[in-house]
C-alpha cells in the first residue's frame, strides 16, 4: 500500500484506543474535566452499563460559547498554552485529546453556559461531524453526554462485557475520584436508580464517612490518621493497623496531587514501611494523599496518566517509606507503654 495520510476521524479513533477502553474510561475523563472546571457539584448518570449513555453534569466554570466547539477538537486544552506549564501542570487534564476521542468513537453532545451568558449553547458531534451551536437551557456549568458507545468500532464494542460488570467498573471509577475531591459532592445512578451518593465532605468527621462508605467501615476502624510534611512532600490520610493488612493489594488508593496514581516505586515504598509489623506476603490497605512541586513530576508520561515520572524517585519512596514507619513506630509505642507492665 502506498504511504498516505489517514482522515482526521480516524486519527481520532485510533488515539481514542489508547485512553478510552470501555464506559468507565469515558466517565474518567468526563468527570476529571468537571473537577478541572472547579465543579463543587457532579452527577453522573449511565444506561446499559454506560454503553448507551453516560452523562455527567456539573457546575464548574462552564465553556464559552465561541470555544463550544473547539472543546471537540484535536490538541485543543485551556490548561497548558506551553512547554513551561507542560512541566508544573497542576490540573488532571492538559493534553485536550479526551473529548475528540470519545466524540470519535460515540455521539456526543456538549451543553454549557459560563457566568458570562443568560442562557446555554449546546454542540453535538455524529460520526466525528459537528452540528451547528444552539441555544440550550442550562445552568451555570456544563453536561457532557455520550451515546452508542464504540457504534462504528465493532471491534471495540465487541470487548464491552455484560451490563453489570461495565456498571461494577463505573461505579469503582466514580469512587476512586470521589475520593479524591472531598469539598465535590458526586452521585452516581444507572437508569434513574441511585447507585451512590456522596454529600460534599467538609469536615473531619465527612471526609471519614466518605472513606468508609468507599472503603467500608471496616477499614475506617482500624485505620490510623495520617499527616505529616517534611522536604518539600506532604502525606495525609488513612494507613490501616498491620493486623488489618491484606492478603491482596486490593484496598490501596493513593493521590499524588490530586491524581489517582498506580505506581510500583509507590505502593513499594509504603510496603516498606510496614516490614517490621506486618506477615510476610500480606498488604497494606491505606487510602494516601500526598501533595509536592508539580516540577517535581512528569505526569506526561502514560496514556490514561495513571503512571508517573518523578525527578527524584529515591527522595519519594524515602519520604514515604520513613513516614509510614514513623507513624507504625510511634502507634506501637503509644500501645506498648499503654499495657500494664
Ligand atoms: P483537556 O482536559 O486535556 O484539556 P479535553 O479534551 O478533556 O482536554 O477537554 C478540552 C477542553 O474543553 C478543556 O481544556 C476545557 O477547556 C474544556 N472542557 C471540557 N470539559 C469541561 C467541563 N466539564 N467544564 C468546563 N470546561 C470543560
Ligand atoms: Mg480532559
Amino acid at each position: 500500500m502506498p504511504i498516505r495520510v489517514l482522515p482526521d476521524q480516524l486519527i481520532h479513533q485510533i488515539a481514542a484506543g489508547e485512553v478510552i477502553e470501555r464506559p468507565a474510561s469515558v466517565l474518567k475523563e468526563l468527570i476529571e474535566n468537571s473537577l478541572d472546571a472547579g465543579a463543587k457539584r457532579v452527577d453522573i448518570e449511565i444506561e446499559e452499563g454506560g454503553a448507551k449513555l453516560c452523562r455527567v453534569r456539573d457546575d464548574g466554570s462552564g465553556i464559552e460559547r465561541e470555544e463550544l466547539a473547539l472543546a471537540l477538537s484535536r490538541h485543543a486544552t485551556s490548561k497548558i498554552a506551553n512547554i513551561d506549564d507542560l512541566e508544573k501542570v497542576g490540573t488532571l487534564g492538559f493534553r485536550g485529546e479526551a473529548l475528540p476521542s470519545i466524540a470519535s468513537v460515540s455521539r456526543t453532545k456538549i451543553s454549557s453556559r459560563t457566568a458570562n451568558y443568560s442562557v446555554g449553547y449546546s454542540v453535538s458531534s455524529d460520526n466525528g461531524v459537528l452540528s451547528e451551536l444552539e441555544p440550550a437551557p442550562h445552568s451555570i456549568g456544563t453536561t457532557v453526554e455520550v451515546r452508542d458507545l464504540f457504534f462504528n468500532v465493532p471491534a471495540r464494542k465487541k470487548f464491552l462485557r455484560a451490563e453489570r460488570t461495565e456498571t461494577q467498573h463505573i461505579a469503582r471509577m466514580v469512587e476512586r475520584l470521589a475520593l479524591s475531591k472531598f469539598e465535590t459532592a458526586f452521585s452516581l445512578s444507572a437508569s434513574r436508580r441511585s447507585l451512590g451518593d456522596f454529600p460534599a465532605a467538609r469536615s473531619q468527621l465527612e471526609r471519614e464517612k466518605r472513606v468508609a462508605q468507599i472503603v467500608g467501615d471496616e477499614f475506617m476502624a482500624n485505620a490510623m490518621y495520617v499527616e505529616h510534611e517534611s522536604s518539600g512532600c506532604k502525606l495525609t490520610g488513612w494507613l490501616c493497623q498491620p493486623t488489618y493488612a491484606r492478603a491482596q493489594p486490593d484496598l490501596q488508593h493513593f493521590y499524588l496531587n490530586g491524581r489517582m496514581l498506580r505506581d510500583r516505586l509507590i505502593s513499594s515504598a509504603i510496603k516498606l514501611g510496614y516490614r517490621d509489623v506486618m506477615f510476610h506476603g500480606r498488604h497494606p490497605a491505606f487510602v494516601l494523599f500526598m501533595e509536592i512541586d508539580p516540577r517535581q513530576v512528569d505526569v506526561n508520561a502514560h496514556p490514561a496518566k495513571l503512571e508517573v515520572r518523578f525527578r527524584d524517585g529515591r527522595h519519594i519512596h524515602n519520604f514515604l517509606f520513613k513516614t509510614v514507619e514513623r507513624v507504625l513506630r510511634e502507634t506501637y509505642a503509644g500501645a506498648a507503654s499503654a499495657a500494664p507492665p
